[in-house]
Formats: C-alpha cells, structure tokens, sequence
C-alpha cells in the first residue's frame, strides 16, 4: 500500500498494462477507459477524505474489472414473478403467448407486409393488419392501434374534442400509475373538461343538465385501480350513450384492461367488457394492449369510422404509431381469441383461469424439492389496473425465516432473480404467476438463496 497520491498511475499507464490490454478485449476500448477514470477518481476522492490508501496497480485494476463487471450487464432481463400479481406493472404487465413471440421474430428479424400491398405491389397501410381482425372479431367500422392506451386517449380528445367541451363524472377522475391522470390529459388537449355528479354518486339528470352547444362529447374512464363502495349509483352506459346521442353528442368509453372475456366465471368481479361497450352505443372505445387483453403494449381504439378516420390522418397519430413488432404480436394474441384458445394460449388468462388444486400440487411439490416451509391457503390478484381489492384463491408456499426481507433481497439480485411477498414475516411465493417450466430454475433459485441466507 502506498500511502501518497502522487503516486496514483495515471490513466495512461494503467492503459498500457497488459491486464488492462485483457479488460480492453472483453469489454471494449471506450468502456474499459471510462471504468478505469471513474476508478481512479473513486481511489482519490476516498484518499482525500481519508477514508483508504492508494492500491497498488494490481488492486486499481481489481477493481476496474469490477466497475466493467457492474457498468455492462444487462438492466432489462427475465425474472420469475412468484408474488401472485398476474399483470404486475414493474415487472412487464402481460407476458406473450408462444404465438405472438413467434410472430414477433419472424416479423421483427425479416421483411414484412408492414407497409406492402402485395397485389398491388404498392404502398400499404400499416393500420390494416389489426384493424382487420378487430373487425372479424368484434364486427366494429374501424380500428386504430397506437402505441399505448394513455396515447389513445390523448389521440381521441386531441383530434376531437380540442376547444371544445367533454363531460365526464367526478367519480372517475382516475390517476393511473405513472402520473397518468384523466384531468390532465383532458387538459392537455385543450378540451374543457366539464365534471358532473359527486364523487360517490352521478345521476343521468347530471350529465343531461351538462350539456351545451360547446359540448362535443361525453366520455367515461373506467376506475381500473380503485372502487367507490357504499351509498353509489350511476348510471348504466347504454342510458349514458342514448343521452348522448339524443343531444346529438358522441360517447366514448375509456375501458382500461380491454377484457375480450368474462372474468366473472373466476369468481372475479365482472370487468367491463370491449364487446360489451361497443353493444351499449360506445361512438369510441380503447383500451390497453397489455392488460387483460393479454397481449403487447399497444394502445387500441375501435368504433365509428367517421371518427376513426379523422384520427389516422393526423400528424399525432403518426408521432404515436405502434411498431411492427407490437403489430406482429397483437395480431398473433387477437388470432388466439378468434381460435377461441385464448383461455389456454394467452398467459394472463391462463394464469386466471388456473386451477387451485393444479396451484396446490405445485406449491407443494416446491415444498417437497426445497425442504422448507408450508404450504398455505392465498390470495392471488390480477393487478395491472384491473379489478381492485379482487382476488382468487390460491395455495402458496410460505416460508418462515427470521429476516424475510433479507432472504427476499438475496433471491431478488439471485440468478434468475425470484421476486416474491413478504407477509406477516413470512415469505410467500405463488405458483400462479410462475410459469411451470420455470419451476426448477424456481427451486434451483431458491437453494442457491438459501445457502447464502444462511452463511
Ligand atoms: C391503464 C389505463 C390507461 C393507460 O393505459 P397504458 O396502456 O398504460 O398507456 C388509461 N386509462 C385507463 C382507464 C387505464 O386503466
């Protein structure tokens, strides 16, 4: 140890070392230089408040490889999802089926349709591949499909309603997670927002008293992440849309999750339905692609034509276009519902539909493999801004240790990282949201875990 800064290397000489010459192979030019200055900067800073000695070139190298080590591996990877929250927002909302995977490498890694008329050998329409299957599947005019359903909702008021006036209850006033608020959008688009009915209740008479020549429509966000329980009331949609109609105002219904099936025959609540929406006199509608649709992050908006047309043309739609491969694989997730097999091939409504004693048997034989914990009766959720305070009950495997949370850290920054639940200090892992072919790296995840937990 040298004990005087002078005698720090310079960044040059540090280069010029043939172990340095070995980091410059593995990890590039450019990264191995920047690792090497933050080190050397690190080494001075902690020097000058007297916190460590000057290393030898040996230990700055040392800890050079380290610094490269932590600078270039991957942020955005896999992870195992045993908390039971099956649209979980951080970790990536819906998986894809095999199918819409297979459509997006064959899409993505060739040349595509995405803009070719092969009849005609001519420009085409990227708006066409999935409007055509929206229209098989659900009988609407038009389709548009757009980046995200936050962008949808900014698309229809910006084009539509700008100057002018849409009135909505204060009932759904909602923020959606990432600062996603009704209000603000509205406001961003230059349309009036015209709030009617208290928070809890909102009458027919109060969107009736609302309307003026300034009003263009009257729109409906579904309250995805909360409920408003006790004394409620408001109206049903189809009263909502006739009213609208009869005043000569349109009717656009901001649906969230998308659900194209009943989630009721799960015990769940009944989320609102697309088709059944568009069958109560919805001008417009969207919804998220990622959700309970099941599918890509895309945003999606179906209905009037007339509307839908004046959409596609404006240069905003062309700023929040969804890619080829979000294309590629909403196609695949739609063909899954038009096959009538979305229950079994699309993982989020596999994962809702999943059998409890199915989800018994594996969190016991989790148990068996990793000789610890019970397994226990639980609650699994649908999350994702869908269905809140709605759970299905599941059987976890819960395992009791004296520091949850630091069991939990270590299976977190583990290969391949487990995320589970802590609960009334216990750890809680459920079967529901892991994949079963993930189940041995599962398990293989947790003894590595364990034996650190341990040590
Ligand atoms: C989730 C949600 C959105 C935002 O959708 P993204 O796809 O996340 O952009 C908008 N409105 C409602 C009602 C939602 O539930």
């Amino acid at each position: 140890m040298m004990s005087d800064l002078s005698k720090l290397p310079s960044v040059d000489r540090i280069l010029k070392d043939p172990r340095a010459k070995d980091l410059e192979e593995r990890y590039g030019r450019q990264p191995t230089l920047t690792a090497v200055r933050e080190t050397l900067e690190r080494i001075r800073k902690a020097f000058l408040e007297g916190k460590g000695d000057v290393p030898s070139i040996e230990g700055i190298l040392e800890m050079t490889s380290a610094e490269l080590e932590r600078n270039l591996s991957p942020t955005l990877f896999p992870v195992i999802n045993a908390t039971g929250v099956i649209i979980h927002t951080n970790l990536g909302r819906a998986p894809l089926s095999n199918a819409a995977l297979r459509a997006v490498q064959e899409v993505g890694g060739k040349y595509s349709t995405l803009e070719f008329d092969l009849a005609s050998g001519g420009r085409g329409s990227r708006l066409i591949h999935a409007e055509s299957l929206f229209r098989q599947l659900l009988g609407v005019e038009s389709a548009l499909v757009v980046n995200n359903n936050a962008s949808a909702v900014l698309l229809v008021l910006t084009v539509l309603t700008r100057g002018k006036k849409v009135i909505i209850s204060r009932s759904q006033l909602v923020e959606i997670g990432g600062g996603f608020r009704i209000p603000e959008v509205l406001r961003h688009s230059g349309t009036e927002l015209v709030e009617v009915g208290t928070t809890n209740k909102v009458h027919l008479f109060d969107y009736k008293r609302a309307y003026s020549p300034e009003t263009a429509a009257v729109m409906r966000a579904h309250t995805s992440n909360y409920a408003i329980v006790g004394f409620t009331s408001e109206p049903e949609i189809e009263e909502i849309a006739a009213s609208a109609h009869q005043a000569g105002l349109w009717f656009f219904d901001d649906l969230g999750s998308g659900a194209l099936l009943d989630t009721a025959p799960f015990g769940l609540k009944h989320e609102p339905m697309v088709q059944e929406s568009l069958a109560a006199g919805a001008d417009l509608v969207c919804f998220s692609g990622d959700k309970l649709l099941g599918g890509p992050q895309a945003g999606v908006i179906l209905g009037r034509k007339d509307l839908i047309d004046q959409l596609k043309v404006h240069p905003l739609a062309r700023a929040i276009r969804a890619d080829k491969m979000a294309l590629a694989a909403l196609s695949a997730t739609l063909d899954h519902y038009l096959k009538e097999d979305a229950l079994s091939e699309i993982p989020v409504w596999r994962m809702i539909s999943a059998d409890a004693n199915d989800l018994k048997v594996r969190a016991q034989s989790w148990q068996r493999n990793i000789q610890r914990g019970r397994v226990v009766e639980g609650n699994s959720m649908v999350g994702g801004g869908s269905l809140p305070g709605e759970t299905l009950p599941t059987w976890n495997l819960a395992v009791d240790v004296d520091h949850p949370n630091k069991l939990q850290e270590i299976l977190r920054v583990n290969a391949p990282a487990v995320i589970g639940r802590v609960e009334d200090d216990q750890l809680l892992f459920d079967p529901r949201t892991v994949f079963p072919e993930s189940d041995a790296d599962f398990i293989k995840a947790f003894h590595q875990a364990w034996s650190a937990y341990e040590k």
